[in-house]
């Protein structure tokens, strides 16, 4: 096994920052000092100086979905692109998701999906477990799946004609009850079915990319925010809203929070930096996903909710398809909904900050690496750089100013929905598990390098905000 010695970069934790030096046995973090000497060092030690840039622990991706096989084809992003791409986004870990064949062991689907990820995953990552109904022995599969390493489930309140919407109130509730008596963890994708259904139905206007936003407003996400907070309310619970899109949705799960629900909320880069009027132009396509890109005062509402600290994860919802996949519809009702994000959600993030003198690097890091460590039961093993962490580790450079361009990055969709955005901050190099995954441009990672990484100890007490 190797050791490194990074030296004198500044150190960014969640509850400090400090210059110091970390010195990496192998996999693992084995000790931090404001000064390693390089005399107690085994020989053959690599000594890597950091001067002048950030150290942070591997930031996590907590929403993708790379390679997925959804309408007749696959997203552009395999396993192999969306290790490389995240590598390059100083992104090590992500959480993607296993879908529900419904055949009663979630356990399987799970396993199974692992085993698609296994030789292409060049990053580590874990799942979450999408129900998609209920049925006589969920408690079994819940309690299965909990063992097999997956502790977080995902719901959708809509999309009904694809099978993945549970309809009854009872039965979501009693699905609420198996998971909080096994301490797992409910995610939901909110948008109320039903009324998607009857604004679909009254529909007489075109179907174009900007009709999309439209037909599924930000009162569909309120509502199905509505339906599921209730139910957390009732049954004196946690729950996971999944990329908050509005402005509307975030007043619901304010209200709930008065009334005392515990809701953690997740948003993505696009939801806080992108609107709806980039549905308009003839690529409108390439801006489609569920729910839609809303108006520029619903971004401003959820960049002024992240800042307060409503807000605890940043994800992406990384789903990307070709431009051209994109572009061979121009009628939202079969235009591929996705775009890609994970590469860039850091660098949008901290130039956001940078920009607005708001959210220190510190707080950054709990909204895209420690906080969703803690939440999804993957702390300490990651989201940290304390020693017996596993030493993910990017070099930062926060002053580097840069152009996100299709050129500059690296998803195999041929597009970047931020062309032409000026950030400020660039990942220098990324290491997972103490080995380099990319520096300076050069991508090193291994396709099969990536592991399933079992979420455990709960740790979102800690980091949770009144
Ligand atoms: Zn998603």
């Amino acid at each position: 096994m190797s050791t490194l010695l990074i030296q004198g970069g500044l150190l960014v934790d969640t509850e400090w920052t400090r210059h110091a030096d970390i010195l990496i046995d192998g996999p693992k973090i084995v000790h931090v000092a404001n000064k390693i000497s390089e005399d107690s060092l085994p020989p053959g030690t690599e000594i890597i100086s950091a001067e002048g840039l950030c150290v942070l622990p591997g930031l996590i991706d907590s929403h993708t979905h790379y390679h997925l096989v959804s309408r007749g084809t696959v997203t552009a992003d395999s396993f192999a692109e969306g290790s490389e791409l995240a590598a390059f986004g100083g992104v090590t870990t992500v959480i993607d998701f296993a879908d529900d064949d419904k055949k009663g062991n979630l356990k399987a689907c799970t396993k199974a999906r692992i085993k698609e990820m296994q030789s292409g995953m060049a990053i580590d990552y874990t799942l979450h477990q999408g129900v998609y109904s209920y049925r006589p022995g969920i408690e079994k599969e819940l309690k299965e799946l909990k063992a097999s390493g997956v502790r977080t489930i995902k719901l959708f309140t809509t999309y009904k004609n694809v099978g993945y919407l549970i309809e009854k109130r009872e039965e979501l509730t009693e699905l609420f009850k198996e998971c909080k008596k096994l301490d797992m963890m409910v995610c939901v994708h909110c948008e109320d079915d039903a009324l998607v259904t009857k604004i679909n139905d009254e529909w007489k206007g075109t179907y174009t990319p900007a009709d999309h936003a439209e037909m599924r407003p930000a009162e569909v996400e309120a509502k199905g925010i509505e339906t599921v907070a209730s139910i957390a309310k009732e049954q004196n619970m946690r729950l996971y809203v999944v990329h908050l899109s509005s402005k509307a949705g975030l007043q619901v799960v304010r209200k709930y929070r008065e009334m005392g629900t515990d809701i953690v909320v997740e948003t993505t880069p696009h939801y806080l930096f992108l609107d709806k009027t980039k549905l308009k132009g003839k690529d409108g396509s390439l801006y489609v996903m569920t729910p839609p890109l809303r108006t520029h005062e619903d971004n401003l509402a959820l960049q002024e909710a992240l800042i307060n600290g409503e807000i605890q994860v940043v994800a992406t919802d990384h789903c990307s398809f070709t431009r051209d996949q994109k572009l061979e519809s121009n009628d939202c009702r079969s235009i591929l909904p996705g775009i890609p994000g994970t590469e860039e959600m850091f660098a949008l993030l901290h130039t956001f900050a940078y920009e607005h003198g708001v959210l220190g690097i510190s707080q950054l890091v709990n909204l895209m690496s420690t906080g969703p460590a803690k939440i999804f039961g993957l702390y300490p093993q990651k989201g940290s750089l304390q020693v017996g962490s596993d030493a993910d580790i990017v070099l930062y450079d926060p002053d580097e100013t840069w152009e996100l361009t299709e050129k500059e990055l690296h998803s195999a969709s041929g597009y970047t929905p931020y062309e032409g955005h000026q950030v400020t901050g660039r990942v220098k190099s990324t290491y997972l598990r103490g080995r380099l995954v990319m520096s300076e441009d050069v991508y090193l990672g291994i396709p099969g390098d990536g592991l399933f990484v079992p979420q455990d100890k709960k740790h979102l007490d800690e980091i949770y905000w009144q």
